[in-house]
């Protein structure tokens, strides 16, 4: 039966990433941060940080509280500034 137990396993991960493709769907746009979770309400708002980055024990230390999250090097020109940890809500800068 462990066969059956991988198959659980693929489809309990397929339906979290549809999840997330879902949520990529319809993106939330904000002009302003709030310190809230518009959707959630929950305060853990990380802060995606690009392009290069210096170290430093601050940013560590942010990095730790789940306050800045690494966004990596490459930024398509749409990408989501905040997350909300919480609800893993992600958040893009509205269009002006
Ligand atoms: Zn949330």
């Amino acid at each position: 039966m462990s066969a059956y137990l991988f198959e659980d396993q693929t489809i309990g991960r397929l339906a979290k990433l549809n999840k997330i493709m879902e949520n990529s769907l319809d993106k939330i746009r904000v002009a302003k941060m709030s310190q809230k979770c518009p959707v959630c309400g929950s305060n853990k708002i990380a802060t995606y940080l690009r392009g290069m980055t210096l170290f430093s024990k601050k940013l560590q230390k942010d990095i730790d509280e789940g306050k800045i999250i690494l966004g990596g090097c490459i930024v398509s020109g749409d990408d989501p500034f905040c997350i909300c940890t919480d609800c893993n809500t992600e958040f893009y800068k509205q269009d002006l």
